[in-house]
């Protein structure tokens, strides 16, 4: 038995047995971790707040027989505002799901933490939360073995035009306009990407978090980043996100209200 001292974000908080939490804590050291938090949903206990989606927080715990126990702590960042901001924190949520997914099969995988830092922080501030979460899933996609090919043509290797390109799903990559390039593959899922947007997901997957979650976007790209990013998560992880369809009737539902 050993105890551990260590930084965390909450990532899933779920109650159990009477008053207990089970934590999800993405850490930097030891990646996500399953932690028991004992008596945290009393209102009397220390670690009620620190036991909460999504905080960040220095966590001591208790390491023994493969299982990690939450001795005290103490918080950092209880991401007030996103409490407060339902689409927030929707698409925190929907975030959370996805990177719970993506380390199921591999707690350590690198990167996580750094990557969910700053996403999270970026989806509770930015004034679009909606297209930073889509920025953030194609960025985490891509840096834990799912990036799509977008630098040039899959077939022709060329550059691609003004004329932009057309994604196909099945093949993970875009063609250009050609049509001896477009006969090589067979029919499948596809979507038609202009070139400013073809850059931007460039941009996404080649620049560092702090260059990537700071884009400024036509409403038409925009439109685009978002279309596609829904149809690739849906495409490579086969399955469907329902907090995303929560996301765009929240959207909707604020669009209706302002017209
Ligand atoms: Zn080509």
């Amino acid at each position: 038995m050993s105890f551990i001292k260590t930084k965390g974000f909450v990532i899933q908080s779920i109650g159990y047995r009477d008053s207990n939490r089970l934590l999800k804590i993405l850490t930097p050291e030891h990646g996500l971790i399953t932690c028991s938090a004992l008596g945290a949903k009393s209102k009397k206990s220390t670690l009620q707040v620190v036991s909460n989606p999504f905080v960040f927080a220095e966590y001591e715990l208790f390491y023994y027989r493969e299982r990690y126990r939450v001795q005290s702590a103490s918080i950092i960042d209880a991401y007030l505002p996103l409490m407060e901001d339902i689409k927030r924190l929707t698409c925190v949520s929907h975030l959370a799901e996805l990177v719970l997914d993506i380390l199921r099969d591999n707690a350590k995988s690198k990167n996580s933490y750094q990557f969910w830092a700053y996403a999270s922080y970026k989806i509770t501030t930015d004034p679009d939360p909606v297209l930073i979460t889509h920025l953030a899933q194609i960025k985490y996609l891509s840096e834990q073995g799912f990036a799509p090919w977008i630098d040039n043509c899959l077939i022709c290797g060329n550059e691609f035009s003004e004329k932009g390109a057309r994604f196909y799903f099945a093949e993970y990559g875009a063609i250009c306009e050609r049509d001896s390039c477009r006969n090589n593959v067979g029919s499948s899922s596809v979507i038609d990407l202009s070139h400013s947007s073809l850059l931007t997901l460039m941009y996404l997957i080649h620049n560092p978090y702090e260059k990537c979650f700071n884009m400024r976007l036509t409403e038409h790209v925009r439109q685009e980043i978002i279309n596609y990013s829904e149809r690739y998560l849906t495409y490579i992880m086969e399955k469907n996100y329902q907090k995303l369809d929560m996301i765009k009737s929240l959207e909707n539902f604020e669009q209706g209200n302002i017209r």
